[in-house]
């Protein structure tokens, strides 16, 4: 194989981070580190799990005056439930907040990071979705993970679905990454085990697609051998989530969205990324279904999967693609070929001679 240089050179990464368990103490004085005269009210955006965890809410530091929206996890974020929470922000004065605290899973933070660009750029979500079309920078955000995996939290995007389009994409720029990140493995205790399972799984795929590429990036590389490692240590282990699995999860979660920043994702991505415009299913248990069939073309990363998956005890979903009409078929291939970039990664530039429609649809069967 070739390896091709990713061209990606100049990184931005979070600003300032705090880990440990108990950190998410130390919320209430970052942001009221961040309060001034002009500015003295925050926005809180939390995970829709924790609106009867009183405890949990309290020690955030919330003030009256401040913003608090409780955010909901059934969908992934559209554009347009993006732009309705700017508005109502809007309308009830919040425009330009001390800072935006995102305390919840990829999708609390994706929207922290959307809303915080927003408040400051003006416009719709839509006009963002692409790379570096944020014009100025956004409001101090500090993100708060409160499950691991998707490395959200490190990124330099907020993954978005335009439900008019089907555009799935986020806004792709250095002022999408969060000023401070706070790590408090002790956050991640309440989740359930099987979304636990594919929440932490998007850490370990991205780092096996990126390993398995051809474009590379020398200190990506260095991000997903540790990330993997960290994988393989809470996966392999008897209990996945023990207090130092858990913290070995955040840690992989952080530096695997260290890692795509510089890298690419392979072919699991594409085929997951269908399966959610196609049929809704969220990125993380899509990603899953999608490894587990992908032995001809990871047979390392899904040999050992299957090793996880069966000594964790966790349950992923079958029969998701019975039933295909010419119509899906159509989409489901549509929508997974549009990913040139991982494609080409994983395959090469003429990846439509490997990937017929044929053995596409072959693949999406056996899900
Ligand atoms: P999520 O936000 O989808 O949440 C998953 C579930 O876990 C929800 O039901 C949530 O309420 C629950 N949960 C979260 N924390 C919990 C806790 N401590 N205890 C109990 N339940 C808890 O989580 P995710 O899988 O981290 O995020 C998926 C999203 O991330 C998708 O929208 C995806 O597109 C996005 N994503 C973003 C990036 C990026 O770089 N920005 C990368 C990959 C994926
Ligand atoms: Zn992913």
């Amino acid at each position: 194989m070739t390896i091709l240089d990713t061209g990606i050179k100049v990184v931005r990464n979070v600003g300032r981070f705090t880990f440990g368990d108990g950190s998410a103490a130390e919320v209430t004085d970052l942001v009221n580190a961040r309060r001034t005269e002009s500015s003295p009210n925050a926005i809180y955006l939390i995970d829709d799990f924790f609106k009867d965890k009183k405890q949990v809410v309290d020690a955030l530091g919330i003030r009256g005056a401040d913003a608090k929206h409780f955010i909901g996890t059934q969908k992934e974020p559209s554009t347009q439930s993006i732009d309705e929470l700017v508005v109502a922000l809007q309308a009830s004065g919040h425009t330009s907040p001390a800072t935006i605290v995102g305390f919840g899973g990829g999708i609390t933070l994706d929207t922290a990071k959307a809303v915080a660009n927003l408040l400051t750029n003006g416009g719709k979500a839509a006009e963002y979705q692409g790379w570096d079309l944020v014009r100025v920078p956004g409001v101090h955000k500090i993100g708060v993970p409160t499950i691991s995996g998707t490395g959200a939290e490190a990124t330099r995007t907020c993954v978005m679905t335009n439900l008019e389009t089907g555009l799935k994409l986020g806004m792709n720029s250095d002022y999408t990454v969060f000023d401070h990140v706070v790590l408090d493995p002790s956050l991640t205790s309440t989740v359930p085990r099987n979304q636990y399972f594919y929440t932490g799984m998007d850490a370990y795929i991205h780092c096996i697609e990126a390993l398995a590429g051809s474009y590379r990036n020398a200190i990506g590389d260095a991000y997903s051998r540790e990330t993997v490692n960290l994988c393989r240590n809470v996966f392999l282990s008897s209990d996945m989530m023990a207090d130092a699995r858990r913290s070995d999860l955040m840690v992989a979660s952080y530096l695997g969205g260290c890692a795509i920043a510089t890298s690419y994702v392979g072919i699991v991505h594409p085929f997951s990324a269908a399966l959610s415009v196609v049929f809704g299913l969220h990125h993380c248990v899509a990603n899953c279904i999608v490894l587990n069939v992908m032995s001809e073309f990871y047979p390392q990363a899904h040999s050992e999967f299957r090793k996880m998956i069966e000594l964790q005890k966790v349950e992923l979903p079958t029969g998701v693609c019975a039933n295909l009409t010419d119509e899906l078929r159509q989409a489901l291939i549509a929508a997974t070929i549009k990913h040139e970039k991982p494609l080409t990664n994983a395959l090469g530039a003429d990846f439509r001679a490997t990937l017929t429609d044929a053995r596409i649809i072959s693949l999406f069967e056996k899900m």
